[in-house]
């Protein structure tokens, strides 16, 4: 086999949160081959694996991960019919420079948000109000039996934050994705771009951290719509959401700080490894539990995560 295969390779240095003990086995595919082989290796080792992007979306607890790690580097980008193809391992920040370059519009959105085209797929990233769905034409993945599917916009179940990658029980890999863009002007496009970039400079918050720890609250699907409507200010709801920051801050958790996890100042719906290379994933998860906590005792809403933790 030709994968180079690391043992006990340590995960805090794959995350964008800092975190994480080892990996019994840690594997890099830059291909659908390599990928396969590694789900080959998989099989007859008989141990789980978990597939990883750019790790901005991921909480690695400290004790590791006992079983496989297989993070998706294929990076290969191409003009399509209908816009892009990416390989699923091409840098966010890439996919939307190549589409620009190219005379190409629609993602400008997402500057700033880290991560991989595959995971932003899983997690249906998005920012300024859109997200990446608007724009995909169509996901190919690996299945299960080792078989390649072509899935539509359609079939990929995108709701806000997730599509039927981010489910655990879903074991298919996205390989690659063709996306619907638009002629654009390169021009207007990076004036786009600069202000984002100045918006995004001033909310940006100086420590390790994974984005946005919990999904905002959408208001249609509550239950105590009414009830809730009435305990928080209604000019917050932005395309049906209520943000999940707010209702933290206001339960008084902003700056609150357990080991070297903390809530951040700015943004109360992030977590920060305020103490570089000290937080443990347990700091961070007493933190979620609190927020989750203090949040239902006063406005009687479950936050739900919009991380993923390993
Ligand atoms: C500073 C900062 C700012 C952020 N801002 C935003 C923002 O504005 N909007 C936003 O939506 N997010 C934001 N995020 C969160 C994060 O960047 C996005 O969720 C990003 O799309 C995650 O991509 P990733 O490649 O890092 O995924 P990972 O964290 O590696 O993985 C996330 C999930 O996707 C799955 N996955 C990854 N690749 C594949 C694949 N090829 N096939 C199947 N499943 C896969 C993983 O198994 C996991 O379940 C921010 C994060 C940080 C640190």
């Amino acid at each position: 086999m030709g994968l180079e295969i690391k043992e006990n390779e340590i995960l805090a240095n794959h995350s964008t949160f800092r975190i994480g003990g080892p990996a019994r086995y840690f594997i890099i595919v830059k291909s659908k081959g390599e990928l396969m082989e590694a789900i080959e290796f998989a099989k007859e080792s008989g141990l789980p694996f978990f597939v990883l992007g750019g790790g901005s979306n991921i909480l690695f607890r400290d004790e590791g991960y006992d079983g496989i790690i297989i993070k998706i580097q294929n990076s290969e980008l191409k003009i399509g019919n209908s816009g892009v193809e990416a390989g699923a391992g091409v840098p966010f920040g890439r996919l939307i420079n190549f589409s620009i370059e190219n005379g190409l519009a629609g993602l400008e959105w997402g500057t700033g948000i880290p991560g991989t085209v595959g995971g932003g797929v899983a997690g249906n990233c998005g920012a300024y109000g859109h997200s990446i769905s608007e724009f995909v034409k169509s996901v190919i993945v690996l299945g299960e039996n080792g078989e390649i599917k072509n899935y539509s916009a359609d079939e990929c179940g995108f709701v806000y934050r997730g599509s039927r990658f981010k489910n655990p029980d879903n074991r298919e890999i996205i390989l690659e994705v063709e996306f619907n863009l638009e002629k654009g002007d390169k021009g207007k496009s990076e004036k786009v771009i600069q202000k984002i970039l100045e918006d995004r400079k001033s909310k940006i918050v100086p420590y390790p951290s994974t984005g946005s720890i919990f999904k905002n609250v959408i208001i249609d699907g509550l239950e105590n719509k009414d009830e809730f409507l009435e305990l928080v200010p209604r000019e917050k709801i932005k395309g049906g959401k209520f943000p999940a920051a707010w209702l933290i801050e206001n339960c008084g958790l902003k700056g609150k700080q357990i080991g070297g996890a903390k809530i951040a100042e700015e943004h109360c719906n992030f977590i920060i490894n305020a103490d570089v290379w000290r937080a443990t994933s347990d700091n961070v998860l007493e933190l979620i539990k609190l927020c989750k906590q203090k949040v239902r005792e006063k406005f009687n809403i479950d936050l739900k995560e919009e991380i993923v933790i390993v």
